[in-house]
């Protein structure tokens, strides 16, 4: 998709701290972290949300929560504890529109989620 952000960080166009790559799947720290450990992962596959999912992708979905188990244990998070966060359209806050998925960590997180 030409003209989204997350599909120029899996093109190199614009530049970011990676984490993890496979041929499916890329993770980087997010560029304005909400936690001491934001990560965000991504399919290289456009998926603009959650509800744009096509017949098939959920098996990229469930190695995309793969992914996060492999993250989590690699950075020593797995142990204290992490949050997996997907926002969904408008009123879910998603600001960029390619799936991906907050990884949040390395203190104690809010209690409240809205
Ligand atoms: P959303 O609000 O769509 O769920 O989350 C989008 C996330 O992408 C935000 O946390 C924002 O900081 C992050 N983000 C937006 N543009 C860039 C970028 O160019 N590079 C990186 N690393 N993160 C970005
Ligand atoms: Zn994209």
């Amino acid at each position: 998709m030409e003209d989204c952000v997350f599909c120029k960080i899996i093109k190199g166009e614009i530049p970011s701290n990676k984490v993890y790559e496979d041929e499916e799947i890329l993770a980087f720290k997010d560029i304005n972290p909400a936690a001491p450990i934001h990560i965000l992962v991504i399919p290289k596959k456009h998926i603009a949300s959650l509800v744009d999912m096509k017949e098939g992708d959920e098996i990229l979905i469930s190695k995309i929560y793969t992914v996060i188990n492999k993250i989590a244990q690699d950075i020593g998070i797995d142990k204290k504890g992490f949050r997996v966060i997907v926002n969904c359209g408008e009123d879910g806050g998603q600001e960029v529109a390619h799936l991906h998925f907050h990884l949040l960590a390395g203190k104690k997180l809010g209690e409240k989620i809205v």
